[in-house]
């Protein structure tokens, strides 16, 4: 096992990777911004070091500055977290090619994926069920591109082969509409993702988002550890998770999770993964494989019982999984609620100074926050100020307890999204489980029109 981390993150999730290294008795190093300078897990690292101002780009996304740290700190692996450089393929060759471990899959791996053309393509070979389209870059011929949409059937949805974070697609409905909508989503895929190529597939209408969790290390041993329901969205962002995904029948999440697992053993998949399919009908269709770790991946630690980010650390070392798939048991239930410092229904951000902070507790309460009191949450980065999750041996049983602990919590000082979450598990709808992705949007539509 390693000596020693850096963790080339921020946040949350890296308070929670420096628990998963401290309990393995590694050794941690915290990198951080000069506005990060006062953080919890900053002052509970072993070591840190400043990388640079606010400005992302300047700091957690400053490829020398990381490096530089993990040479004067003699650390061996480089943990990514989440967001910023944990998907550039760039970053981890760096890293490699520099003498640390990347902890996360190998670069091609990760570049295959960050081309979503190839990924669907990677998958469709390896037997995973994946959208209606068409398997490559379009052409430049609109007429072509005509006769692509019309063996597809309208609405298509035109989407950045080199997308993410939900920007650079859009759906189309009628023929008309279809040569401004290439040509634009062209334009943006090339300025905002620096790669031209688009794609084309089915835009499916009231789909579920399901995305099943694997874990693959360097011995061609692969795992799935069940699904998560991550329906619940706005804006593409994922509000409130659960596992497992609420009236999939068993046999088909096998099914799909085995088909996952499959793929990872094909590929030569390292770490840990996730698949992100759509939901619909009974069908699952791939749209996107994760390279790294997810926020709502405790979920998935809440019903196997699993630290996953303890067998990410395992798996870079170079250790073999320790257990096969029929010690992979999935109990009871888990919900995650993302608690976002900003506006509860007009969700703008809302930065500050928290003077009041109380988080719920009793049995099957987890809370990951890096915030206190008197913390000040920066305006720089993006608004997760933490994260409640609670398990439960059935779903009524996890979203009582949801609501319990909700009820406990108490942020003063900024605003946040508790009311919302409030409202949500009340909501008949989340109550009975299984709402489409757009859910949420049309709720929140409702809601601003007051009725
Ligand atoms: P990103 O990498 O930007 O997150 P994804 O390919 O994962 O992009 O898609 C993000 C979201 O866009 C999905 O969760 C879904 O809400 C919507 N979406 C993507 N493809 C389709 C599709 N074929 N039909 C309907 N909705 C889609």
């Amino acid at each position: 096992m390693f000596g020693k981390v850096l963790i080339a993150n921020r946040g949350e999730i890296a308070l929670r990777i420096q628990r998963a290294c401290r309990e393995l008795g590694i050794k941690t190093v915290a990198v951080h911004s000069e506005v990060d300078r006062e953080a919890k897990y900053v002052k509970l690292a072993d070591e840190s070091v400043c990388i640079g101002p606010a400005a992302p780009a300047e700091s957690y996304l400053n490829v020398p500055a990381i490096i530089s740290a993990a040479e004067v700190t003699d650390a061996e692996a480089i943990h990514p977290g989440y967001g910023f450089l944990s998907e550039n393929a760039d970053f981890a060759e760096r890293v490699e090619k520099s003498g640390f471990v990347f902890i996360g899959p190998r670069p091609d791996t990760i570049r295959m994926m960050g081309d979503k053309v190839s990924a669907k393509k990677a998958m469709k070979k390896a037997g995973v069920p994946t959208v209606p389209g068409h398997d490559a870059a379009l052409p430049e011929s609109s007429d072509e591109i005509v006769k692509i949409a019309r063996s597809i059937g309208y609405p298509v949805i035109v989407k950045a082969a080199g997308g993410g974070g939900g920007r650079g697609m859009r759906v189309v409905h009628t023929e008309a509409a279809l040569p401004n909508v290439v040509a634009t989503t062209r334009t943006e895929a090339q300025a905002a993702f620096g790669n031209p190529a688009i794609y084309m597939e089915k835009f499916l209408e009231t789909p579920r988002h399901i995305e099943i969790q694997v874990l693959a290390d360097k011995h061609k041993n692969a795992l799935w550890l069940g699904d998560r329901d991550c329906s619940m969205q706005r804006r593409h962002q994922k509000i409130i998770e659960e596992a497992p995904a609420p009236h999939v029948n068993a046999r088909l999440r096998a099914k799909i999770g085995e088909r996952c697992a499959e793929a990872c053993r094909r590929i030569g998949y390292e770490g840990a993964g996730t698949f992100e399919f759509l939901y619909e009908d009974g069908e699952f269709y791939f749209i996107e494989m994760n390279t790294r770790i997810q926020v709502e991946h405790p979920v998935t630690e809440m019903v196997t019982g699993l630290d996953l980010v303890q067998l990410q650390l395992r798996i870079a070392a170079g250790e073999k999984l320790g257990l096969k798939q029929r010690d992979v048991v999935l109990r009871g239930h888990a919900i995650e609620c993302r608690l976002n410092a900003e506006d509860p229904f007009r969700f703008t951000p809302s930065p500050g100074r928290i003077t009041t902070f109380h988080m719920p507790g009793g049995p099957g309460v987890r809370v990951d926050s890096h915030a206190y009191v008197s913390y000040f949450i920066p305006p720089n980065y993006d608004s997760l100020m933490g994260k409640i999750i609670v398990y439960g041996d059935t779903r009524s049983q996890a979203i009582a307890r949801m609501q319990v602990a909700l009820s406990e919590t108490v942020i003063e000082g900024i605003k946040t999204n508790l009311p919302l979450h409030q409202e949500l598990m009340r909501d008949a709808a989340f109550r009975a489980g299984g709402t489409s992705i757009h859910y949420l949007e049309d709720k929140l539509a409702a809601h601003a029109r007051g009725d």
